[in-house]
């Protein structure tokens, strides 16, 4: 059976994303002791993960001097999993970790939208976030090509990135409208900050085309991808690539705020003016609470800290600060709603969960998840519904209601470790 370590921390904060680091350095602020828990092998979250590297951008270096210099202890490669009243079980690569607390911040971020079409299982279509993460953790793209396609300003980030890497960006897909997206830019150019990180964008992806009204509708390939197929303005055209790089916008990580029972709104957590939950002593911040960038993330963090530790007059002073960048939030929302059409990529054949190779005619049979998971084993497999969950939901309109421990799949020595440990002892 897996060792079972326990801790205790006045403040425990999951996810070390910008939103967690600054959530955790707030409520270290106070002198109160801090857990930060990550899954990954570093602290850092989507945007800053691999910043030890040479390629760390600089906005991220004071948050991680602030952390490395700070009483914060930092609990690494530790999936939450399950959440009891007051108690977290994480599993780690070689023991189960029990983790009480005072106050609960939860900074769980968020992940891509993937949607299904002929071709997306081929090996070489990942996605856009997914492409970047691997490059960021050694994979060598230099001259591969590359298509990026999907929706939102996620693609604009990667195609910045994979040219620096040395990839041919051939070309950016975004579903949306020519005049959303224009939209879009003249918004953010009244967003503190954004207009110089556009200017940045539109010079490092100089040449690369940016084609509106544009998704993939197939991809084809032998034993891994060779070409895509593309709608444009309603025009099909085939592009050789190496790589197609496909996200369609972020969706929050809510699995775990559920679990521990707090409340939605419109599929995020609903929070109060200090960042609370419905439940509480139990606060949270970044994407969860709204897709809206690494400011917003990094502002709800540190509201939360501090009122996680009693500070409301610190958090207050940050009200201005949030309520500048929430804006952003809408702004996105405007920008990039999903068009009908993407309902319409999936043949009969094509697999919506890749798991359990479930297909979508199996999938229209059924009138509610709950149906698709207990007749067709729909979202049962090692990625528990991450991936197939929300296709589902913009697919058949279902409603995704059921949460259920674990979180993710996890050894059985682990659930052993923990129900022996919180069983009763007489
Ligand atoms: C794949 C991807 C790539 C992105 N790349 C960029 C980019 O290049 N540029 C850009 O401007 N924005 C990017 N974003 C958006 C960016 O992540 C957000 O704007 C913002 O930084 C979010 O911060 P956060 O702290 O809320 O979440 P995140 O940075 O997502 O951090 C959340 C952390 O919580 C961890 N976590 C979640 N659940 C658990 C659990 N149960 N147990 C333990 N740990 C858990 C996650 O692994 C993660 O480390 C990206 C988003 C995604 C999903």
């Amino acid at each position: 059976m897996d060792s079972v370590k326990h801790l205790r921390f006045d403040v425990a904060v999951v996810g070390a994303g910008p939103a967690g680091i600054a959530a955790a350095l707030a409520a270290a602020d106070s002198g109160r002791s801090v857990g930060l828990i990550d899954d990954n092998p570093a602290a850092g979250g989507q945007i800053w993960r691999g910043a030890h590297d040479s390629t760390r951008p600089s906005a991220s270096s004071t948050w991680f001097d602030r952390l490395n210099k700070s009483a914060v202890q930092i609990v690494r490669g530790a999936r939450v999993f399950h959440a009891t009243q007051g108690e977290l079980a994480a599993e780690s690569d070689d023991s189960v970790i029990q983790t009480s607390y005072g106050k609960l911040i939860l900074a769980t971020g968020a992940r891509e939208l993937f949607l299904p079409f002929p071709g997306w299982t081929l090996p070489n279509v990942m996605g856009a976030g997914g492409l970047q993460a691997l490059v960021k953790s050694g994979l060598d793209i230099s001259g591969k090509r590359i298509v990026i396609a999907g929706t939102g300003p996620l693609l604009l980030a990667v195609a910045a990135y994979a040219r620096k890497s040395g990839a041919k960006v051939i070309g950016i897909c975004e579903q949306t409208t020519r005049s959303r997206m224009a939209r879009f830019g003249l918004q953010m150019m009244l967003v503190p900050g954004k207009a110089a990180e556009a200017l940045r964008f539109a010079y490092d992806l100089r040449g690369i085309p940016h084609w509106t009204a544009c998704w993939p509708v197939a991809a084809f390939g032998n034993r891994r991808l060779e070409s895509v197929r593309i709608s444009r303005h309603g025009q099909i055209s085939e592009i050789e690539c190496d790589y197609l790089a496909c996200g369609f916008h972020l969706i929050p990580n809510i699995e775990l705020p559920r679990m521990c029972g707090c409340r939605l709104r419109e599929n995020f957590v609903q929070v109060g003016e200090y960042q609370q939950s419905s439940v509480p002593g139990i606060f949270c911040a970044g994407e969860p609470t709204g897709i809206g960038g690494l400011e917003l993330a990094l502002v709800e963090g540190e509201i939360a800290g501090y009122a996680a530790t009693n500070w409301e007059d610190r958090a207050k002073h940050l009200f201005a600060k949030r309520a500048r960048y929430q804006k952003v939030v809408r702004i996105l929302q405007d920008a990039f709603p999903l068009r009908p059409e993407l309902k319409n990529l999936a043949r009969p054949d094509t697999l919506v969960c890749r798991c359990e190779d479930v297909p979508h005619e199996r999938l229209s049979q059924y009138s509610s998840w709950r149906a698709a998971k207990l007749y067709a084993r729909c979202g049962m497999g090692p990625c528990q519904g991450r991936v197939c969950a929300p296709a589902a939901e913009f697919l058949f309109g279902w409603q995704i209601d059921s949460i259920r421990p674990p979180l993710f799949p996890v050894r059985c020595s682990s659930l052993a470790a923990i129900a022996s440990h919180s069983a009763p002892r007489n």
